[in-house]
């Protein structure tokens, strides 16, 4: 399927084209119409399967660049996959003049992100550890979120990261969209997503 048959801003869909993206991934084509509508949708996905851009599209349409408030919060289990997802919102995002997206992760300094949330930012990508820490200190705020990420969950649990997400989600506002990516479905993902989610749509590919 098309990326053309979705209700997508004009401006995305041009990037998308001229990011040579044509064709939907089966992720992206069983999500996509659930994640702009707005509903909680829980998927099963590894990295390349196209769930960045499952998710990117929903946040990006969403975003009002204007509104210079931190209003997606993505959690990764690591850094790396956290930069690999920064990158690919910046990529799907290349045409939004003035967007900020930022991450922040454990085991860097301090100081570069502490400066960085006081310019802002649209959107979050870190490690859950950090953004928590980020949160308790202040310096994060997200009375204004919309869309609340949880990328490869699995593996945040099983890198022990559940209380720190349990935490965050405390700051989160009750009305948002969540959206959560895993490999597996082990008990401890449902459970959090019964906690965390509303009648969320499941999708398997
Ligand atoms: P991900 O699973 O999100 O790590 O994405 C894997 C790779 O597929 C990334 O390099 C994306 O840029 C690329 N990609 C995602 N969706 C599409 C698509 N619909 N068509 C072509 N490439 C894509």
């Amino acid at each position: 399927t098309d990326f053309s048959s979705l209700p997508l801003k004009p401006g995305l869909l041009e990037n998308l084209s001229s990011l040579g993206y044509e064709q939907m991934t089966p992720i992206q084509a069983q999500s996509l119409p659930d994640v702009l509508a707005g509903k909680d949708v829980i998927a099963q996905g590894k990295t390349g399967s196209g769930k960045t851009a499952a998710f990117a599209l929903g946040l990006l349409q969403r975003l009002n660049v204007k509104r210079f408030r931190v209003q997606t919060l993505v959690l990764c289990p690591t850094r790396e996959l956290a930069d690999q997802v920064a990158k690919e919102i910046r990529k799907i995002a290349r045409q939004i003049h003035n967007i900020k997206v930022l991450t922040l992760c454990g085991g860097l300094p301090m100081g570069p992100q502490i400066g960085s949330l006081e310019h802002g930012a649209h959107i979050i990508v870190g490690t859950p550890g950090r953004v928590e820490d980020h949160l308790l200190k202040g310096r994060l705020i997200l009375d204004e979120l919309n869309t609340f990420v949880l990328d490869e969950a699995d593996r945040m649990l099983e890198m022990g990261f559940q209380s720190a997400i349990d935490a965050i989600i405390d700051y989160a506002p009750k009305d948002r969209q969540t959206l959560l990516f895993s490999a597996t479905f082990p008990t401890q993902i449902k459970s959090i997503a019964d906690r965390i989610m509303v009648n969320p749509t499941m999708v398997k590919v």
